[in-house]
């Protein structure tokens, strides 16, 4: 006999824009750098397609551990995140034309601009960057950019709660 459960709300449940850059975030947990942690996730028709984070080319050493690579006041070792997340695409193989870009740090200049390029259609961050050639380029190509608040930082998992989990 098929018996329906007890309904248990389960609060804080993230919406997709909210989900979306909590995986941003737990991807900027991987960067290399420390003057900047960045997370990217590409999503299409709510799919991730690609994740990023501010680091190293491959082969090279990371900033946190040989320190970073400083021209005109800004460390130039790491790939960024944005990058990073197109590139792993390009490299499997997977389209990005029409995806909307999740980040937790407003885009530079060179990531807008390939981003655009790629075919992001959409732009969700939560924070600001000085850089504001950036907005102007995403204005020009009618990129959508939305500022969210920054979702909750606690990843709420709660395994207890789950009888079939307990030990
Ligand atoms: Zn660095
Ligand atoms: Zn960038």
């Amino acid at each position: 006999m098929v018996k329906s459960t007890k309904i248990v709300k389960v609060s804080q449940r993230p919406d997709w824009d909210q989900y979306f850059l909590k995986l941003a975030m737990l991807a900027s947990e991987r960067a290399t750098c420390p003057r900047m942690h960045c997370g990217c996730v590409l999503v299409k028709n709510k799919n991730v397609i690609s994740t990023g984070y501010n680091g190293s080319i491959p082969g090279d050493e990371h900033c946190e551990d040989i320190g970073c690579l400083i021209v005109d006041n800004h460390c130039v070792r790491t790939v960024h995140a944005e990058m990073n997340a197109l590139v792993q695409a390009a490299k499997r193989g997977h389209a990005v034309d029409g995806a909307t870009a999740y980040v937790t740090n407003m885009p530079c200049t060179t990531c807008a601009k390939s981003l655009i390029t790629a075919g992001v259609v959409r732009v969700v961050v939560f924070s600001d960057y000085h850089d504001t050639l950036a907005t102007q380029f995403f204005a020009v190509a009618k990129v959508q950019i939305d500022k969210i608040e920054m979702p909750n930082v606690q990843i709420n998992y709660n395994l207890g709660s789950y009888s079939s989990a307990r030990k």
